[in-house]
């Protein structure tokens, strides 16, 4: 445990792109060398101790509640993506950038280099998501409607994250649209840094090459946010 750096953009509000939109964006990670390819990994000889274990024969994972990690395809079809419902979390690991010759998909590079590694991580969900963060001037999502309605769906597991309705099943807000819950969305891409920590007085930001594939997928508005946990 102790500090870990996520770096997230997300979409604010409703917009969630199509599972072959997914799916197509997956492949074109890859053709970009930002993720790597189970060929790719054996190209590299990275060691498959060295990836998560739920991710070492694959290159994939996916995140279950609980929290638990189990393998994934490494490039996702629309039907595999559909049948993950209602929310996916899917990763690629990638480790030793560096010294494999990789990029690393934030800039500038953070402080501590060595053994620099990642998880690319995509967020797809039906309902909303919050970004919980220990950052102190974020706005809190309360759960509830401006009408009182509690809003969060029953959580199947303890440590599984909570999800919000979209529409307010009593007054038909949409919660987004709240001051308090400017942060709730359905789709991130999300770069897992883990103790690869920014360095101090840095703005990280997605690379922009990785930015441009994003862009060139999603055509939608994506909100920056480093989050330290
Ligand atoms: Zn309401």
């Amino acid at each position: 445990m102790g500090v870990e750096y996520k770096h997230m953009t997300f979409v604010r509000g409703r917009y969630r792109p199509s599972a072959e939109r997914i799916a197509r964006f997956a492949r074109a990670l890859a053709d970009e060398g930002w993720i790597a390819s189970p060929k790719t990994l054996r190209e590299k000889k990275v060691p498959p101790s060295r990836l998560p274990k739920a991710a070492s024969r694959t290159g994939a994972m996916v995140h279950l509640p609980g929290p638990k990690w189990e393998p994934a395809p490494f490039a996702p079809t629309a039907e595999w993506l559909r049948s993950q419902k209602p929310h996916l979390k899917l990763s690629w690991p990638m480790v030793d950038v560096l010294e494999h010759g990789w990029r690393f998909p934030i800039e500038p590079l953070p402080y501590l280099r060595k053994g620099l590694s990642y998880e690319l991580e995509i967020h797809w969900s039906r309902h909303y998501l919050d970004v919980v963060s220990n950052v102190e001037d974020w706005p809190v999502f309360s759960g509830r409607c401006v009408c009182g309605t509690a809003l969060a769906l029953p959580r199947k597991h303890i440590l599984a994250p909570s999800f919000y309705r979209t529409t307010c099943p009593r007054c038909g807000e949409d919660p987004a649209t709240f001051e308090s819950g400017q942060l709730l969305h359905r789709f991130a891409i999300a770069i897992d840094c883990g103790k690869n920590l920014p360095e101090e007085g840095t703005l990280p930001s997605f690379d922009a090459s990785l930015r441009g594939v994003r862009n060139h997928f999603f055509s939608a508005k994506f909100t920056q946010v480093g989050i330290i946990c």
